[in-house]
């Protein structure tokens, strides 16, 4: 570490993203990507975006955020465009939060929460989830910080239901509520039925997943005008240019196509009933997931155990350390092949031990 680097951040643990591996082609179930392809036009109209990229490109995208502000029924005034959801999450901390209004969310969440709030040098807590690890909507009923809930949360895929984060806005009409719905399309109920009647909740998605897009990098927030305003300030003191032409024009050639998202997401939500049916009949515990991954453990086999053997089979899955989740591995849903090919590869891996055990 350099002596340069500001102490603060010395001891910084930055976020580390599933492995994107190089050379060797695995069977890819560790980011919850779509194993589809983006949408019929897109290559195209990224490639023509291409040719004008020696100008600068619309820092408003207004264009796409008109036809994402008309997706959800709301005026363009209420969303912000991003280059991914990632960045409208830390635009959140740096906006929303600070030393006197510190942020708080779920112990097991999605593990950038917590780097923002580092490098934002935020303060905050973490809510133990439940014995089952799901959220507690009334841990944070009136609790007076800025809260950031994933919905469906990662990595356990568990959603809680709308009238319970309604609950939670409306009792705490000081600060702002951060809802980030970036799998609410294979499942749970979207939260952006709320920006119309509150002006604390901010609702962020992604084109990462279900819109077959996370190479080009595209979110949102979608809040109040004041919110929205507010983000805007900080995003133009920071990256005013923040969704590249090419992106901009991949966005609006998906939003033309919502039939193709919505047959991709019914085929991942039929591969992820498949998967679980099979994870159960050999013996993991899977509960019901509302995204696009399943979060399995074996009762016997370690969560590490079954990470590494399944990479060693060619096959990636997450796998995470803390102590609550270390015995579980998140696999995203892919297509019926990727699928069967991770049942065959655990039925081996199951089969294997119980062999070795008995000998
Ligand atoms: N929120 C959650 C819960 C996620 O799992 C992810 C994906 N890593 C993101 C936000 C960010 O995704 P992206 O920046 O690709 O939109």
């Amino acid at each position: 570490m350099s002596n340069y680097i500001r102490p603060e951040f010395a001891s910084l643990e930055p976020y580390v993203p599933g492995e994107q591996p190089a050379g060797k082609t695995y069977v890819k179930l560790n980011t919850n990507e779509s194993p589809f392809p983006p949408a019929p036009g897109v290559r195209e109209r990224a490639a023509k975006a291409a040719e004008g990229l020696n100008l600068y490109n619309d820092p408003d995208s207004r264009e796409l955020t008109k036809k994402t502000a008309e997706h959800f029924g709301l005026s363009p005034e209420c969303v912000l465009m991003t280059s991914g959801s990632d960045e409208i999450l830390n635009f959140a901390f740096i906006t929303f939060c600070g030393k006197d209004r510190p942020a708080v969310f779920p112990d097991v969440t999605y593990g950038f929460y917590k780097v923002f709030a580092n490098v934002n040098l935020v303060p905050y807590e973490e809510i133990p989830v439940k014995d089952d690890l799901s959220i507690d909507y009334r841990d944070y009923l009136g609790i007076g910080k800025t809260i950031f809930i994933a919905n469906p949360n990662a990595p356990t895929g568990k959603a809680l239901p709308l009238n319970e984060i309604e609950e939670i806005v409306k009792s705490n009409p000081d600060n702002v509520v951060v809802i980030d719905e970036a799998y609410i399309d294979f499942g749970g109920e979207s939260s952006v039925a709320l920006v119309k009647k509150y002006d604390n909740v901010l609702v962020t998605q992604t084109f990462s997943k279900s819109r077959s897009m996370a190479g080009a990098r595209l979110g949102m927030g979608i809040g109040s005008k004041e919110l929205i305003t507010s983000l805007n300030t900080v995003k133009f003191s920071m990256n005013p240019y923040n969704v590249n032409s090419m992106t901009a024009a991949a966005g609006l050639a998906t939003l033309e196509n919502p039939e193709y998202t919505a047959k991709n997401v019914a085929a991942i939500v039929k591969n992820r009933e498949y998967t679980t049916e099979k994870l159960r009949e050999l013996g993991f515990e899977v509960s019901d997931s509302s995204t696009n991954f399943v979060f399995a453990k074996h009762p016997e086999i370690s969560g590490e155990e079954i990470y590494l053997s399944l990479r060693e089979k060619g096959i990636l899955v997450r796998h995470f350390t803390p102590q609550k989740i270390k015995d579980y591995n998140r696999i995203s849903i892919g297509t019926r092949e990727q699928m069967e090919a991770l049942i065959t590869a655990l039925k081996e891996i199951t089969e294997e031990y119980y062999e070795i055990s008995d000998n």
